[in-house]
Order: C-alpha cells, then sequence, then structure tokens
C-alpha cells in the first residue's frame, strides 16, 4: 500500500502515518549529535518522547500499534512485489530505491519499538534471547546450507 492510499484509512491509521512521517523528517542533526541514534533503548526513549510530546499515546494502544506495524509491512512488501528475488538486492542498491526502502523499514522498526514500549517489553533483550535460542535449536554443523524447518 502507497502512503497516499494508506492515508486514506482510518483516522487512527492516519495519526499514525503522521506519527511515523513526523520521526522520518526528524532534522539530520539531530541525530548526528546523538552518539547511538539506532540503539534500540534510544528509539524507544525517542518515540515515546514523541509520542508523549504529542499527546498522541492515547492511540498506541497494542492493537492499534501492531495494525499500524502490520501496515507498515505491507508498504515494505509493496516495495518488494513483483521483484524477482534473483534481481532484489541489486535493485535495491541503487541509491534512490535505498532510500526508499530504508524509509519503510524505518517505519516497521518504529511502530515495532513503540509496541514492544506499551508492551513493557524489553525488545533487545527479548532478541537476544531469540538469537540465543535459536543458536540452540539449529547448531551449525547440523543445518549448515539447509532451509530451517524445524518445528
Ligand atoms: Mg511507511
Amino acid at each position: 500500500m502507497s502512503t497516499s492510499r494508506h492515508r486514506r484509512g482510518s483516522p487512527s491509521d492516519r495519526v499514525c502515518s503522521r506519527t511515523v512521517a513526523a520521526v522520518r523528517l526528524a532534522p539530520v542533526d539531530d541525530t548526528e549529535a546523538d552518539p547511538r541514534p539506532g540503539d534500540i533503548s534510544e528509539l524507544t526513549k525517542r518515540m515515546r518522547d514523541f509520542t508523549e510530546e504529542r499527546d498522541w499515546g492515547r492511540f498506541h494502544d497494542p492493537k492499534s500499534l501492531a495494525l499500524a506495524l502490520v501496515g507498515e509491512v505491507g508498504e515494505l512488501a509493496e516495495l518488494l512485489q513483483w521483484i524477482s528475488a534473483e534481481d532484489a538486492v541489486a535493485h535495491f542498491a541503487e541509491p534512490s530505491r535505498q532510500a526508499r526502502i530504508g524509509e519503510e523499514l524505518a517505519d516497521v522498526l518504529l511502530y515495532l519499538v513503540r509496541l514492544a514500549d506499551v508492551l513493557g517489553v524489553d525488545l533487545g533483550a527479548a532478541a537476544v534471547s531469540k538469537l540465543r535460542d535459536g543458536a540452540t535449536r539449529f547448531p551449525p554443523d547440523e543445518v549448515r546450507g539447509v532451509a530451517p524447518h524445524r518445528p
């Protein structure tokens, strides 16, 4: 779904789209002054501050955030639609396309970070835990080169 079509959704969808769009338009020097701009805990704080400054927390219930996240995943998928798997990496190596897909990846990340924050989940710790679990479930010497289908 394109951004313009997405904005024709429900009022809460429009608020969420504006939230992410405004975050995306943050001044570049703002992130340059931040020593760890991509750190999950820093993104969590910035999204929380951004939301509180606008009194938009009332729209950020878990269900609405999950739906907004799915919408952004849809926008990401749309960029990949009709591009062959073999051509996708080269296609998005072109700078303007890389910037565009980076925007959608950021939208997904920001909603995911916000959803985790609202639910009280330490997303970084949860991800590290899942990586550890995956390392146990999929020992390299057993699965190297084999697609994971283990339940
Ligand atoms: Mg988007």
